[in-house]
């Protein structure tokens, strides 16, 4: 298997972020990113996509959007659309005709900050899902790291210093989405979880003086998603997006906050007596099967079965445990940075079913 480091959910100036495509491919290439999925609102920029070399660093640049219904007052409901290969905005007022839409074009629709909080130090409502009638969307964006910022700032101060140092936010994804995950997964669903950056790299002017707010390089070091791929991207564009759509539709592949220290190397596999199970996949019990996990720093390891905690580590790089149950197991990992115990990995589930 072949991990590649993938940063998703970011806004140039096709909308309202401040930077372009070549700022972003910049950042991506000194961040060693293999992958970005640029996300616009509102507009599927058609043209763009490739690989872009810097030095020797070679970036796969892929193009989504994130939609949502601009008729909408309080704005809710965004999603992110991944490989759809056509504008799908338009189907946005009705959210079950977009995931339908999105699906038919054989895209993928995650629910973008799904359980967000108001800031209303600056009068910034919650952007959240509130359709949750509807069916059939590949998955969530489990942490988005600049929402969190509306999360973690309960005072000015605290607001300021947040924005002058970005690496004090990111904590935890949200407790209220990872319960919701936790209970769609008990119930037998399967779904994929993404981690987003929702990038902006906002630039202010006071005076002479023009500042960039968390910018590219910030996001692309810190929260990002490892893919597991089958085999090394080629440097085809459309058989390398293929892959990398079929790894995040099937959640091969881990969330990893970088920004305390790398999370390469981490691996969650189960095996029975056949076969070796990773995030994703599906696997049968035979009598019995063993939980291998492997971290590339020692850190808290959670193993999480159908939202229950099963086990919990203080400082371990490495866990074995045999399981008997069927259900969909899940590790989240945490470590210590800047003074407080985060969240480092949270790794996509691997299903375990009985045999028949
Ligand atoms: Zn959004
Ligand atoms: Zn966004």
């Amino acid at each position: 298997m072949e991990e590649i480091t993938c940063n998703i959910h970011m806004h140039t100036t096709y909308s309202d972020g401040f930077g372009t495509y070549s700022t972003i491919i910049d950042a991506a290439a000194q961040a060693g990113l293999d992958v970005v999925i640029i996300t616009d609102h509102n507009v599927w920029v058609n043209g763009l996509e490739g690989y872009y070399s810097r030095g020797k660093k070679r970036v796969l640049v892929l193009t989504g959007e994130e939609v949502h219904n601009q008729d909408r007052f309080p704005q809710k409901n965004h999603m992110l659309v991944l490989g759809a290969e056509s504008e799908v905005a338009i189907y946005a007022s009705v959210p079950q005709e977009l995931i339908d839409t999105i699906h038919q074009k054989g895209g993928l629709s995650f629910l973008a900050h799904p359980d967000e909080v108001a800031l209303e130090l600056v009068h910034e409502d919650d952007i959240s899902w509130v359709d949750w009638e509807t069916a059939g969307y590949t998955g969530f964006e489990l942490w988005n790291n600049f929402s969190e910022l509306k999360t973690v700032s309960h005072t000015p101060f605290q607001l300021l210093l947040n924005v002058l140092d970005p690496s004090r936010i990111a904590t935890s994804p949200s407790k209220a989405t990872l319960e919701r995950w936790d209970s769609l997964l008990t119930q037998g669903r399967h779904l994929s979880v993404i981690g987003g950056a929702d990038a902006h790299a906002l630039r202010f002017k006071i005076g002479p003086i023009t500042k960039t707010i968390f910018p590219y390089q910030y996001h692309f070091s810190a929260i990002n998603n490892h893919l597991l791929l089958p085999e090394p991207l080629s440097g085809n564009l459309q058989q390398d997006k293929k892959m990398i759509y079929n790894s995040l539709a099937k959640g091969s592949s881990f969330i990893g906050y970088d920004l305390p220290a790398s999370t390469r190397g981490f691996t969650f596999s189960i095996s029975n007596e056949e076969y070796i199970a990773n995030p994703g996949d599906t696997i049968t019990l035979f009598r019995g099967a063993t939980i291998q996990v492997k971290l590339p720093a020692p850190a808290e390891i959670n193993l999480i079965k159908d939202g229950v905690l099963l086990y919990s580590s203080r400082r371990l790089d490495h866990l074995a445990y045999p399981i008997t149950e069927p259900g969909a197991y899940r590790v989240e990992c945490k470590t210590e940075f800047m003074g407080k115990l985060r969240g480092w990995i949270y790794s996509n589930p691997i299903y375990v079913v009985k045999e028949n």
